[in-house]
Formats: C-alpha cells, structure tokens, sequence
C-alpha cells in the first residue's frame, strides 16, 4: 500500500512537475515566435525595395540605347528605392537593439522646448514647400531629464508622418505643455486620417493602413513602433485619435515631477 501511495504521489509529481515547465516555457515559446515573426517580415520588406532596385539596374544594362530623360527616370527610381532599404535598416536594427540588453537611453538634462523649436524650424521648409501649414503653442522652460538624441527621433517621425499623410492647405499643429506631473506633447495634423479598423494596430510593427499609399511615401510601417518604444523606455505614454477625411492627433505623456525635483 505504501509503495502505491508512493508511485501515485511521484505520478502527480510528475504531472504537476510537466504542466509547470509547460507554463514556464508559454513565455519563451510566444517571444521566439515574435521574433519569428519579426524576421520574417523583415525579409519580406527588404525583399521589396531589392528586386525594384535589381529591375531597375537591369533596364539600364539592358536598354543602352535609352534617351537621357529616360535613364536619369530610371536612375531616379532606383534612387528612391536605395533610400527606403537604407531608412529599412537603420529602423529594423533600432527596434533589433531595443530586443537586447544594451544600454539605449543615455539620460541628459535638455531644454525640452528648445528642442521642439529646432524642430519646428527644421521641419517648416518641407512644411513651406507642401504648401502645409504649420503652427506651434510651445510652453517655455521646460527642463527635462531623457535621451535627447531620442526625443529628436521621436519627434521627427511624429512630424515626418504628418507631414507624409497631409497635402496642400492642410494644417500641422504642435502643442506642448506641463499637466500634473507630466509633460504632455500632441502633434495634430489636418491630413488623411487613419481608418477606424486600423487604428490599434498602426502603433505595431510593418503595419501600415495602406501598403501601397505608404510605400509611395517612403514609409516602412517601423515609424510609431520605434516611437512608441522611445516614449516607454522614457516611462510615458503615446497615443492617437484620428479620423478619416479629418486628421489624427498623437498626444504624448511624458513624467517630468522626478526630473524636475532632481534640479531643486
Ligand atoms: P510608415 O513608415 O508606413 O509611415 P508608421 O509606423 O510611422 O509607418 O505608421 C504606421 C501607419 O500609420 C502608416 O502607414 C499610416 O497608415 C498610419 N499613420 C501614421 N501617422 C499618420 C498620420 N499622421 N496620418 C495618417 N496616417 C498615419
């Protein structure tokens, strides 16, 4: 009797032991299958811009005889493919980085408003040149404690995707200001809008709400997942509201009360 009791205690133990691993292992499995997935989309974007830029070349070589006009359209082309696969890397082995462990917030003391200004300023000639409006309400004094280079990159593909969804006589809008104990950022555009089914995917990775209106764009559909990995990694959050015809608005939080109890 005691040794039944014995191999049924070991048989639960045994079970018990089973489903425990298999629960530990759900983790590993779902994020094995996540960067799967990752490197799989990855090939299959990169395999794009490559064989447009293979076709291209091959024209080239094939047609000798092209007028000028149509081989500088060639080159052209070529051209603006070469500068998405580059924009591709440099964006697929930023979110690569954020899998690892390294160090990718280097935190500094900035003026926060400086920083929205220069890139206000920066962006009002491509602004100028789309005949789009744009216009800031920047509150002053704003010290605050992240990685600059970061916010930059942040802030640059907020504006670079309203600027890229917005045509003639549309309007860009940037506020920024303290509320509570956050500073909170919102960038609103005039422009196309987002599809109401697409907008709680459009923060995910390669999701784009249409493939061949972002492509012509030069988009990657890495943008909002690189921005919204740069405003956790600060603590905050992002958000959007859009609507199609209308216009979005991505409003972002970022905690400063820390940082700035840090400076007094
Ligand atoms: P992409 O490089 O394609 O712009 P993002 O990750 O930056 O990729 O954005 C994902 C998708 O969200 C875009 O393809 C676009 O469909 C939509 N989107 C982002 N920002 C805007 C905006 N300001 N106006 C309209 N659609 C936007």
């Amino acid at each position: 009797l005691i040794g039944f009791g014995c191999s049924v205690g070991l048989l639960i133990s045994f079970f018990i032991g089973l489903f425990l691993s298999n629960r530990a292992l759900v983790p590993i499995q779902r994020s094995w299958e996540k960067q799967e997935q990752f490197v799989s989309d990855a090939s299959h974007e990169l395999r794009t811009p490559l064989s447009v830029i293979q076709t291209h070349l091959e024209l080239l070589f094939r047609h000798p005889t092209n007028t000028i006009e149509q081989e500088s359209t060639t080159i052209y082309k070529g051209l603006t493919e070469v500068k998405r696969l580059s924009k591709l890397v440099e964006d697929l082995l930023t979110l690569a980085r954020t899998g690892s462990n390294e160090q990718l917030i280097n935190p500094e003391f900035f003026s926060m408003d400086e920083l929205l200004r220069n890139i206000v300023e920066q962006f009002e000639p491509i602004a100028d040149m789309k005949d789009i409006k744009m216009e800031d309400e920047i509150e002053g004094n704003i010290i605050y404690f992240g990685d600059k280079e970061r916010i930059h990159q942040l802030l640059v593909i907020l504006l670079d995707n309203a600027l890229k969804y917005s045509v003639s006589n549309d309007k860009i809008t940037i506020y920024s200001y303290k509320e509570g104990g956050n500073l909170r950022i919102n960038i609103e555009d005039t422009g196309t809008g987002i599809p109401e089914k697409d907008l709680p995917f459009i923060f995910d990775r390669f999701y784009r709400s249409d493939k061949e209106r972002a492509r012509a764009t030069g988009g990657t559909g890495l943008g909002l997942s690189i921005a919204k990995w740069i405003v956790e990694a600060h603590g905050g959050q992002i958000s959007a509201e859009s609507r199609l015809y209308e216009g979005s608005q991505f409003v972002i939080k970022l905690p400063i009360k820390n940082h700035l109890s840090k400076l007094t």
